[in-house]
């Protein structure tokens, strides 16, 4: 996996021309089963995928942590929302609050998540190729690709699958 995650970037850079040009078209006619087709390639992805070998998205990029987020992890810590911020969070250029840095600080040395049962939405819902109206986040998942093998794979599929 570690050869495999070194070559990513590079091969997702490799895509990046054609990858543009298939969401830009997939934005403007999704086709009607999108999010059923969507599923299917998630579901068969995820299934050969196993996350623990990789935590490629937990060693690169962090998540945003929303308000709900910092209320739940907080609580679990037994810490005051403000406190846990003091510890490991930041304001981004965007005003979001992100970890201060990365690897993420709740990530263990077998890549199991301290905070699991309480992580952020977006480490639940990364690499968000299961969502509903994939084609909305486009932008996003051209990111994705370099980060995460099984979204590389996944739009690698789709561009097999879909004709548009
Ligand atoms: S979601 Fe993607 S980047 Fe994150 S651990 Fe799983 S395969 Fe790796
Ligand atoms: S909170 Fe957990 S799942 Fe999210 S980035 Fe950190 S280690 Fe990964």
């Amino acid at each position: 996996m570690d050869k495999l995650l070194k070559q990513l970037p590079q091969w997702a850079s490799d895509k990046k021309a054609e990858n543009k040009k298939f969401f830009a078209k997939l934005r403007k006619k999704p086709p009607k089963n999108l999010d059923y087709v969507m599923q299917e390639l998630h579901e068969t992805e995820f299934e050969r995928t196993d996350c623990l070998t990789c935590a490629n998205c937990c060693k690169t990029t962090g998540p945003l942590f929303t308000n709900s987020d910092i209320e739940l992890i907080s609580k679990y810590f037994r810490m005051k929302p403000q406190q846990f911020i003091d510890a490991y969070l930041r304001l981004d250029e965007e005003n979001d609050y992100v970890l201060q840095e990365v690897p993420c600080t709740f990530l263990d040395a077998d890549n199991y998540c301290a905070i699991y049962d309480v992580r952020p939405k977006a480490c639940r819902e990364f690499p968000h190729t299961d969502r509903k109206k994939f084609q909305q986040i486009s932008h996003l998942t051209l990111k994705n690709v370099a980060i995460c093998p099984a979204a590389f794979n996944i739009v690698e599929e789709m561009k097999k699958r879909i004709s548009l």
